[in-house]
């Protein structure tokens, strides 16, 4: 653990944590994680839970709010001036008025939230909510702490040469094929191999593959740090070994892959991960299940990653000297409404197992975990359609201009009926005994798919009006629900 994370780092995480929470006795506060990889839904999420908390809506599950117990919600300025805002506004009207999803997440933000409301107790109190929205792939770069350049080679290159990966590893392996570590280092060299590497990442993140263990995290979400030296590095073929010789380019790759933990992922954990107390990690199931079992083993891996990572955060000097961080961690898996109803028990199910098995391996103990399906904003509506005397269930929604399915192209405006995909009744069809998975079935249930129909946010909905969603109150319940009992 020392090697993690330094003395100074606990120091100063036990600082701030020693401030946060005078400032939570003083002044109740919730600093809630909002996370998951590239387009999982962090941005539409975050907008859905800030306008229902301000707005209220149809929130049956969410105890404070069904009871009548919120007497309303505020936005002040948020408490860390060097943090972007969550354009919240903007985000908002883009889904409201011009029925547009807002733009993603692709750095750092965050939002501050008074929620004045009457305890079960009698009286009446406020609750701050600090909401913070980030990449997830820097979280899955925590585990980096605990790698040596050795231990990230290895592990990256094992990966890459996985069957699943060989199509978009190719070209990265056959550059390092023609590296040889021990070389003088060289600028030109080092970037080439970097750019083969983040290319590599990169295409393994397309729709066919969705793949999710990548990292580092910054070569595909890099923020501000684009073409930086810290990002101008990448694994290499170290077999046999010993530690590379000054001046060669295993040494400067090395030394990079330090800088790069220094000035990146130890900030990133002591300024903005150790400091959260609750966590939603959102997740695209769907997109890994249409991709079929070798992304659905990957987001396995990577859910593995993050429980170590949320381990990481409970066990330094700070947590156990001040208080528990990450008390509470929701995964979610996202975009629900591009299934019937009969289905979001079965996503659910699906993603219960896949945290179930990654949480026996990482024996992250101590914070309450918990799953769901949700849709932040429902796109589409729930109909029958008479097929031949039978009633189908079906959606319907109103696809973004320019899709098309069944030799259709959709102009945006008009609505249509789609049979979505239908997820088996029991998860253990998509798990084989040996561990391994079997994936949804494929040749006449080619249809199956959730992923290739983008509907637009729906319509009609007023400036002041609540936004439609599935399950957003359980998210809520699970989330805040105790602290405002
Ligand atoms: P981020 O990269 O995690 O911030 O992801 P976004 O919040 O930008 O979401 C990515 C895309 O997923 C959006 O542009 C939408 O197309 C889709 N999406 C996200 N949330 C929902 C949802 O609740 N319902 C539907 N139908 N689509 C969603």
């Amino acid at each position: 653990m020392a090697a993690r994370i330094t003395l100074l780092d606990e120091a100063r995480i036990g600082l701030r944590s020693l401030l946060d929470r005078v400032e939570d006795i003083a002044a109740p506060t919730v600093r809630l994680g909002v996370t998951g990889l590239s387009r999982a839904g962090k941005t539409v999420f975050t907008t859905a839970l800030v306008h229902a908390l301000i707005r209220g809506g149809r929130l049956p599950v969410f105890e404070p709010a069904n009871s009548g117990r919120i007497a309303g919600a505020d936005l002040k300025p948020q408490p860390d001036d060097a943090v972007p805002r969550f354009a919240y506004e903007d985000h908002l009207a883009q889904i409201i008025t011009q029925r547009q999803w807002p733009a993603s997440t692709t750095r750092i933000s965050e939002l501050r939230l008074a929620i004045r409301y009457a305890p079960r107790r009698g009286g009446m109190r406020t609750l701050t909510l600090d909401l913070v929205d980030y990449p997830g792939e820097w979280l899955l770069d925590l585990p980096l702490l605990d790698m040596s350049f050795a231990d990230f080679s290895r592990n990256s290159l094992d990966l890459a040469r996985d069957p699943a990966r060989a199509a978009m590893s190719a070209p990265f392996l056959a550059a390092l094929a023609a590296t040889d570590p021990a070389s003088a280092e060289n600028e030109t060299q080092a970037r080439a191999l970097a750019a083969r590497f983040t290319a590599y990442l990169a295409a393994c993140r397309g729709e066919r593959v969705a793949m999710s263990l990548l990292p580092p995290g910054r070569f595909l979400m890099p923020g501000d740090l684009e073409g930086s030296p810290a990002l101008t590095f990448a694994p290499l073929d170290l077999s046999g070994e010993t530690a590379p010789k000054a001046g060669s380019l295993g040494a400067m790759m090395a030394r990079r892959f330090e800088a790069y933990k220094n000035a990146v992922v130890r900030p990133f954990f002591r300024e903005h991960f150790a400091r959260l107390d609750r966590q939603i990690v959102l997740v695209d199931a769907l997109s890994a299940l249409n991709a079929g079992p070798a992304a659905l083993a990957d987001l396995e891996r990577a859910l593995d990653s993050i429980l170590t990572a949320f381990r990481l955060g409970r066990n330094n000097i700070a947590s156990a000297l001040f208080r528990p961080r990450i008390e509470r961690v929701l995964f979610a898996a996202t975009k629900a409404d591009h299934l019937h109803q009969t289905s979001h028990d079965r996503l659910e199910a699906i993603l219960q197992r896949l945290v179930d098995r990654a949480l026996l391996r990482a024996k992250a103990e101590g914070a309450l975990f918990d799953v769901a399906a949700l849709a932040a904003v429902r796109a589409t509506r729930e109909a029958s359609v008479n097929r031949g005397g039978t009633l189908i269930p079906a959606i319907v929604g109103t696809p973004e201009a320019g899709q098309s399915a069944g030799g259709q192209r959709f102009d945006g405006l008009a609505e249509v009926g789609v049979f979505p995909g239908e997820l088996p009744a029991s998860p253990d069809a998509l798990f084989a005994a040996d561990g391994g998975f079997i994936g949804l079935a494929s040749g006449d249930d080619a249809d199956s798919d959730f992923r290739f129909l983008r509907f637009r946010p729906p319509g009609g909905i007023g400036a002041g009006a609540a936004l439609p969603h599935i399950r957003l109150d359980r998210a809520l319940q699970f989330l805040l629900g105790d602290r405002l009992a």
